[in-house]
């Protein structure tokens, strides 16, 4: 039952409701009482002010003439209303009738001067409420007792309880049966939401909940799903993509292998042709090779189990590193690589990981450069940040097309015309910068070069 919302709600509510209506019950019931308790005391103490004021006006002794004077039930026997006056040495000097008429009398109380008001047990052994006052007068000390049955006022407590006790439940039992018809009426709709939810299928990733038609609180709910939807169908997307591209980047080379080994195998060859042949075949392998080390390298960085090697590095050294591998290239197209700024600058990250982030950049530098150009880079610190910008002299890449260039594949028409690729290389250095928590950022003229700059979390 715990485990519904359903079952939750209607418990709390029981709880609650409980907890609610038993006060307002007892508040009720309690205050009820005190009014009444309090009228009762109201009738006394009018009704001893009364007999004292008779005593000091008349001088009226007798029970008789007490009786007379004294109004309504206080002077009719067996009407659950008493009084009895004492002297002050404890002489019992009038009774009303209804103590008279049985023949008993209360016990003498203790002077007070202050009026006492007490719950007692009454000469018919029901509850009563007496009060007790003492009074000097020109004769002496006398005191007057004032009681009341408190049988009505029982009474009418005892009904109040009945009707509290049939209208609380019954409220209660009405409210918790709308509270239970309206939350399955309101669950409803999650189950409606769930169903629609249960339909989409892999094939069908383009599908959304209507967030229009939904409740106020299922709107943020169908909203998040409609989201998270769009991420799935995105990164789908993206693979299958990456997939296609993949598979169409494998098979021009080989096709090309298939048909040197078909046109040399055709007929017999002399052995300057298998060995061109064989070179041919040899650099489409190293092209395949290199095409499915990289597809590894961005399937293994998009894997969240990947694990980096961290440790504390200096950043001019690991770039100095890249730069010596890319020397011999850059010098056959007589480009100046040139290294400058924080020599000591640190940094917490994966030697490996960084080292190929610098080859790819100054890798790209040297490929889309011009003949004669150069490479410059520079590391710097900025607030937390290690800085290291690679700037080429190089064709440049056109506004429109700036946004592309980490996506998978993609590769600038200009850049086909200049050299080979896989269109891989970015997007590895972005995966490689964006896993050390840093960004990259690209400024570029078409015709002057291109400016990556990269932004590290420094040590
Ligand atoms: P690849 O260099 O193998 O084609 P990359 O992912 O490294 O793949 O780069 C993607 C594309 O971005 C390149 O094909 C090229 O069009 C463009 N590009 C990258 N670096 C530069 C650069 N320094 N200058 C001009 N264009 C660049």
């Amino acid at each position: 039952m715990l485990s519904s919302i359903k079952g939750r709600l209607a418990l709390w509510f029981f709880l609650i409701f409980s907890v609610i209506f038993s006060s307002f019950g007892l508040f009720l019931y309690h205050n009820l009482e005190k009014v009444l308790i309090g009228s009762v005391d109201g009738h006394l103490h009018s009704e001893v002010q009364l007999i004292a004021g008779l005593i000091r006006a008349e001088k009226a002794e007798h029970e008789a003439e007490l009786s007379e004077a004294a109004v309504g039930e206080y002077g009719r026997p067996l009407s659950g209303h008493y009084y009895q006056l004492s002297a002050g040495d404890g002489t019992i000097i009038a009774l009303s009738p209804s103590l008279s008429i049985v023949g008993t009398s209360l016990p003498i109380p203790k002077t007070s001067k202050i009026p006492q008001y007490s719950s007692v047990i009454g000469p018919d052994k029901g509850p009563m409420r007496l009060l007790i006052q003492t009074f000097d007068l020109p004769s002496g000390e006398l005191t007057i007792q004032a009681g009341e049955s408190l049988e009505e006022t029982n009474f009418l407590l005892k009904r109040f309880k009945k009707i509290i006790a049939l209208i609380l439940p019954a409220y209660f039992f009405i409210s918790i049966t709308g509270l239970i018809f309206i939350t399955r009426l309101s669950l409803k709709r999650i189950d409606l939401f769930a169903n629609k939810i249960e339909t989409i299928t892999e094939k069908s990733l383009g599908e959304r909940v209507d967030e229009i038609s939904l409740e106020k609180e299922l709107k943020p709910l169908a909203a998040s799903f409609n989201t998270m939807m769009g991420h799935i169908e995105e990164s789908f997307e993206k693979q299958r993509r990456f997939l296609a591209d993949a598979s169409h980047d494998l098979k021009t080379p080989q096709s090309i292998i298939k048909s040197y080994c078909d046109v040399t195998l055709s007929k017999a060859r002399s052995g300057d042709e298998y060995i061109e042949a064989l070179d041919t075949i040899r650099q489409n392998v190293e092209k395949m090779t290199g095409l499915t080390n990289r597809i590894l390298k961005v399937s293994e960085l998009d894997s969240d189990a990947l694990i980096f090697h961290r440790e504390d590095l200096n950043l001019a050294e690991i770039a100095a590193k890249a730069i010596k591998t890319m020397e011999a290239k850059a010098s056959r197209n007589n480009i100046s690589l040139k290294i400058s700024g924080d020599s000591k600058l640190m940094l917490n990250g994966d030697k490996a990981r960084l080292t190929e982030m610098f080859s790819n950049l100054i890798d790209n530098a040297v490929k889309y450069n011009k003949h004669n150009g150069s490479i410059d880079i520079k590391l710097s610190h900025q607030d937390n940040e290690a800085v290291v910008s690679v700037k080429d002299s190089g064709i440049g890449i056109s506004s429109e097309k700036i946004n592309m260039i980490f996506d998978r594949f993609y590769r600038t028409d200009e850049s086909r015309g200049v050299t080979e690729g896989s269109g891989l290389g970015l997007s590895i250095v972005k995966a490689i910068i964006e896993r050390h928590g840093g960004r990259i950022e690209v400024k570029s003229e078409p015709g002057k070069g291109s400016s990556f700059i990269v932004y590290l979390p420094a040590s």
